[in-house]
């Protein structure tokens, strides 16, 4: 059981305190930062929204503690993703021996997997290291297994599908600094982005690859709410727009006939690069949709790859400042790790900035279509 909880540890160690606040950003929780903790609503005993901001987390110990309802001690990301769950009473859907979907109630197991998904880790490697005893102890192995183990089968979450006349009162204003940019407002129109005054943030709708409303984040303008969090799940009239970002792609429901067509896909992390590239190369040139993260996860690879995709163009943020320093070798080895998991299914080629043309943090299409177009160009495959 010791083995199994290290590799446990291994995926809650690979974690930053950033990634942990934007998943409980998701979840639900309105995190705010700190130095070195964060404080969340306590989504672990509460639907999000109703709590108050007493669940702490603390960076050096990567662990959670509520300070109302929850008894007992500490608890890490996958306790607390069950907690959370059980909380909404969301079930699992799982397809049976019969390819039938069945609904089971939240697992360890089960967040397990959501945290790995949404993150990006590949879970098979760490099956290969002795991860599987955790899931054999569970009766329902076999379906599990199963499911794994078919990598044409769905991982299916249930997303919440939401009337769009929420976000149609809010007005729809030049949004200046994205103009700035590059940004057209024609596009902005397009992709339903308004602003809520009252916040003072860009209101971007998500919608799944069929357009339908499946979430709503907000991009602050206001430096000093930048704190907490660039990007954020919208809170629009008291109620928490937030969705398990893993499981769909940005701009889908607007690239997918293109993608189809061209049999490329170019894969951003942000919902800013993707309008940048529909202001740049039009409607007609638009391949683009954006993880939300910088993780690409399988959920997110089985939409392109539903859509017939030939390669697949990894363009995400430029998250080093030197070639050969410490986070261009976490970086490039996420993009190797990123080739792997995928390139017996489809080409994945990447674009990687060895001409120093972006700035640090830079997505490869913040500066301009010219240096984009020399970027796509020369992009690598490994
Ligand atoms: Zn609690």
């Amino acid at each position: 059981m010791s083995e199994n909880r290290e590799e446990k540890n291994k995926i809650k160690n690979s974690l930053s305190i950033d990634q942990v606040f934007n998943f409980v950003a998701d979840l639900g929780g309105e995190p705010m930062m700190y130095g070195g903790y964060f404080v969340a609503q306590t989504i672990c005993h509460n639907p999000p929204g109703e709590g108050s901001h007493k669940l702490f987390y603390y960076e050096n110990t990567r662990l959670f503690k509520c300070f109302t309802e929850c008894e007992g001690g500490a608890f890490d990301i996958f306790d607390l993703t069950t907690r959370v769950k059980q909380v909404m009473g969301e079930k699992r859907p799982l397809q049976d021996n019969n390819g039938e979907i069945i609904y089971r109630d939240w697992t360890l197991y089960d967040s397990i997997w959501f945290v790995a998904h949404y993150f990006g880790i590949p879970l098979e490697n760490h099956r290969e290291e002795g991860f599987s005893g955790l899931y054999m102890s569970l009766p329902d192995w076999d379906i599990l297994k199963r499911y794994e183990d078919e990598e044409i089968s769905e991982q299916r979450i249930e997303m919440n599908i939401y009337d769009n006349i929420i976000i149609q009162n809010y007005p729809r204003p030049h949004i200046e600094p994205w103009e700035n940019e590059g940004i057209i407002y024609e596009v902005e129109q397009e992709c339903g982005i308004a602003y809520d005054p009252c916040t003072l943030g860009v209101i971007i709708p998500h919608y799944d690859m069929f357009g339908r409303l499946i979430g709503i984040r907000e991009r602050t303008l206001v430096k000093e709410l930048e704190d907490y969090g660039k990007y954020r799940p919208a809170v629009l009239q008291g109620k928490m727009f937030n969705h398990p970002l893993g499981f769909n792609l940005y701009n889908l429901n607007n690239s997918k006939e293109n993608i189809a067509a061209t049999r490329k896909a170019i894969v951003y992390e942000s919902e800013k690069s993707c309008l940048l590239h529909r202001s740049y190369f039009g409607k007609e040139g638009d391949v683009s949709v954006a993880t939300c993260g910088s993780s690409f996860t399988m959920a997110q690879f089985k939409l392109l790859q539903g859509l017939g995709v030939e390669e697949i163009i990894i363009a995400f943020d430029r998250q080093w400042q030197q070639a050969g320093d410490e986070e261009f070798q976490r970086w490039t080895k996420k993009l190797e790790s990123i080739n792997d998991k995928y390139k017996k299914y489809v080409l994945i080629s990447f674009i990687f900035d060895k001409n120093n043309l972006l700035r640090y943090k830079d997505s490869p299409i913040d500066q301009g279509p010219e240096k984009f177009i020399k970027l796509f160009k020369e992009r690598i495959t490994l």
